[in-house]
């Protein structure tokens, strides 16, 4: 639990760029539709709720909840000897839902709706993975 999980460096797209760049400033933003206020993820360069182009990003709380989640008792290849470790949906104060880890945490003591805050793990050829961990 003490490790850090695999942490490969990510690949970015035109979408993805800006998520990226920013976690490896240590910095947590989502895009936002202009027309509509829908916060989105995963990153697209258009609004799935109205179908804007008019996306920009914002500099997010990082908070949120652990909405669903579960603990892989046996990772698959470079995770295994991770594991025990969690996989879960985040629900963000903002209002999507992230797939991502919970780190820094007992995976026995993780629970639905345990509050959360993001953490940033290096990537393996530079960046930040973006992750969760209990809110202190
Ligand atoms: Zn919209």
């Amino acid at each position: 639990m003490t490790d850090q999980l695999p942490s490969p460096t990510p690949a970015t797209t035109l979408e993805t760029e800006p998520f990226w760049e920013a976690a490896a400033d240590g910095r947590f933003v989502l895009p936002r539709c202009n027309a509509c206020d829908e916060v989105i993820w995963y990153p697209r360069l258009f609004c799935p709720s109205c179908g804007s182009n008019d996306v920009s990003w914002f500099e997010a709380s990082g908070n949120g909840t652990v909405y669903s989640f579960t603990v892989v008792e046996r990772g698959q290849g470079g995770w295994r000897e991770h594991s025990p470790y969690v996989l879960a949906y985040i629900e963000l104060a903002e209002g999507p839902r992230m797939l991502t880890n919970v780190i820094d945490v007992d995976p026995d003591t993780v629970a639905i709706d345990m509050p959360v805050t993001v953490r940033f793990d290096a990537g393996k050829d530079g960046g930040n993975i973006v992750r969760f961990g209990p809110a202190s």
